[in-house]
């Protein structure tokens, strides 16, 4: 029987919903960026003041990195672009692709934390301009038992991205 709430291990095609406001254009993507992700007419309509949302992008293959990469470096009308809500398969990127960002300043990104004290695992939303320019890495209560959490990989590493920002 058909469902539409089942998502299987089938790839997520990547899709976007765009929202604009005065003076701000937000894209939300969803899905993942593999080869068949096509930027054209995105590309087109973006002008101005970008903010690109990127909680729900999941994985990226090495054709989408290349597609993206082609995609960000060339917006001619966009003025102002910044990637919020960044995902950790983003992150990872941003550490290693020196030029996924184009010129993208990053607002915020998800870090994965984990609870020594009961083992919750979760990822929490940081906000780049709250730290101040320094890597520091704020610390969050535990939403299961109140403990605080410990960052769950290595800061160097997962926050490498922050250096360039
Ligand atoms: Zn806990």
């Amino acid at each position: 029987m058909p469902s539409a709430d089942v998502r299987g291990p089938e790839p997520v095609a990547l899709s976007w919903r765009i929202k604009e406001r005065p003076g701000m254009t937000t894209v939300e993507f969803v899905g993942e960026i593999d080869e068949n992700a096509d930027f054209v007419e995105l590309r087109r309509r973006l002008r101005g003041a970008v903010a690109f949302q990127l909680a729900e992008v999941r994985r990226i293959n090495s054709c989408g990195v290349r597609e993206w990469v082609n995609f960000v470096r060339d917006l001619p009308h966009v003025t102002d672009l910044s990637f919020s809500h960044c995902s950790p398969a983003i992150v990872t990127q941003l550490n290693m692709i020196y030029n996924f960002r184009g010129n993208a300043r990053i607002r915020s990104f998800y870090a994965p934390y984990v609870c020594e004290k009961c083992g919750q695992e979760e990822e929490k939303l940081v906000d780049v301009s709250a730290q101040g320019g320094g890597q520091v890495i704020p610390s969050f209560a535990c939403s299961q038992c109140g403990a605080t959490m410990e960052f769950d990989d290595l800061p160097e590493r997962y926050l490498s991205f922050l250096a360039e920002s």
